[in-house]
């Protein structure tokens, strides 16, 4: 099953529950506008062609929000389901935006940083009369960064004719971005967790973290300065393990010397794999998406699994962990603190205001402990699971909207 079936199954779940006429239903899933076009450039003498899109799935909300991904493995079907989570992330966490999402089939790591700008510039030209402050408002995801945000406005501005730092977030904090935007999605779901352990009165817990990218290095970070034992990390290349904790600090330090977490002083080495089967409290997936499913579900011993990446666990896999008694706190709650924190930025630029590193921060842990108990007790009060509720929740807020 594709990545945008397992989310359209989870979604339809969810719609089933709400009993919606056909027209309804549809408006919800389906996306609004699908652009779809090619890139061209020039290459070793070579002309190479890329597929590109944007989706924006739905405006009831407010602009589209959503991030630009440059990677090879990038496709429409993934791009559909990546907006379609977007808008229901928006509107659970009381956003005033849609969801969209875009990207660039090719690898960067292959290209030299002005390929990559040429790239970046011809997708702003491709799409700019469909994009703006008010209209669809891109930021980076896997493969881009602040940098390539900075061209992408550049473009975007010199297309126009006027300033508009607002149409594009995750932009560098020089050129109009938010502290502690980078921080924001591990620090969020960090604060869920922290929620999470208070309300189970769990006592010494122990964590395991897959990926140690941005999110991975931020919600560790976060839970080793709160004293939470982290027990098991991982990147692409494997993964590390010490029953004692691992001093989340240092293993940045290292990781930023040798470009790897293996070897790791002090450490066992474990697969990837094992670290999703680990005997730990709880289990963050903060990487890639289906890496937790049917295959290796009924492995999992963690109670509680933080969705931080997008979609890590497909819907056969859930079904087993749920039978299995498994608190889920799905993607579009765990990992919120992101796009909480792109619409303080987009905020602060239209109002010409700065926020200071602590406002921020008080507003995201307001904002995440709002909606982690809101989702929780609608979860209690309908009996279901923490993703079903949470997408109850958001899909009530667009039909109210949509019939306002
Ligand atoms: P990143 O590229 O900075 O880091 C990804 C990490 O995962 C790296 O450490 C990489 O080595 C590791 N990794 C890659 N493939 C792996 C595999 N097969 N097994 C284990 N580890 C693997 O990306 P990121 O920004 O940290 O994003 C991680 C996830 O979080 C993605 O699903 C992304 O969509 C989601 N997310 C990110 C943000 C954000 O603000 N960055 C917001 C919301 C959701």
């Amino acid at each position: 099953m594709s990545f945008l079936e397992s989310i359209t199954k989870q979604f339809k779940k969810a719609i089933k529950i709400l009993n919606l006429s056909k027209d309804l239903e549809e408006r919800l899933e389906k996306p609004e506008n699908v652009l779809e076009f090619e890139i061209e450039i020039e290459k070793d003498k070579k002309i190479l062609k890329f597929f590109a899109w944007r989706v924006q799935h739905n405006s009831i909300l407010g602009p589209y929000k959503g991030g630009i991904r440059f990677s090879e493995k990038v496709s429409l079907d993934e791009i559909k389901a990546l907006a379609m989570l977007m808008s229901l992330k928006c509107s659970l966490m009381n956003l005033p935006f849609g969801g969209g999402k875009g990207g660039v089939k090719f690898n960067p790591k292959n290209f030299s940083e002005k390929e990559i700008e040429e790239i970046s510039r011809k997708y702003v030209r491709a799409i700019y009369k469909n994009i703006g402050e008010d209209k669809d408002v891109p930021a980076p995801d896997l493969g881009t960064n602040e940098k390539i945000m900075e061209i992408m406005l550049d473009e975007y501005e010199k297309l126009i004719g006027k300033k508009s730092p607002a149409t594009f977030t995750g932009k560098p904090i020089e050129k109009g971005g938010s502290l502690l935007r980078k921080e924001a999605t591990g620090f969020g779901g960090g604060i869920i967790i922290l929620e999470l352990i208070k309300k189970l009165n769990l006592e010494n817990p122990k964590v395991a973290i897959q990926g140690f990218g941005n999110v991975g290095i931020y919600a560790s970070l976060f839970l080793f300065e709160k004293g939470i034992k982290i027990v098991a990390l991982s990147d692409s290349l494997g993964g590390i393990y010490n029953p004692e904790g691992i001093n989340i600090k240092e293993a940045i330090e290292y990781k930023k010397a040798l470009g790897y977490l293996k070897d790791f002083p002090g450490s066992e080495e474990i697969s990837n794999d094992d670290l999703l089967k680990e005997d730990v409290d709880i289990l963050v997936p903060a990487a890639v998406e289906n890496v937790i499913n049917l295959r290796n579900a009924k492995k999992v011993k963690a109670k509680i699994i933080v969705e931080l990446a997008n979609g890590p666990i497909t819907e056969a896999g859930e079904r087993i962990l749920l039978k299995n008694k498994k608190i889920i706190v799905p993607d579009i709650l765990a990992n919120a603190g992101g796009v909480t924190v792109s619409y303080f930025e987009w905020l602060q630029n239209k109002r010409n205001e700065k926020w200071s590193e602590e406002k921020v921060y008080q507003e995201l842990e307001a904002r995440m402990k709002n909606i982690f108990n809101e989702v929780w007790q609608f979860s209690e009060k309908e009996k279901t699971d923490l993703r079903t509720a949470s997408y109850l929740l958001s899909l009530q807020r667009l039909i109210k909207k949509i019939r306002s």
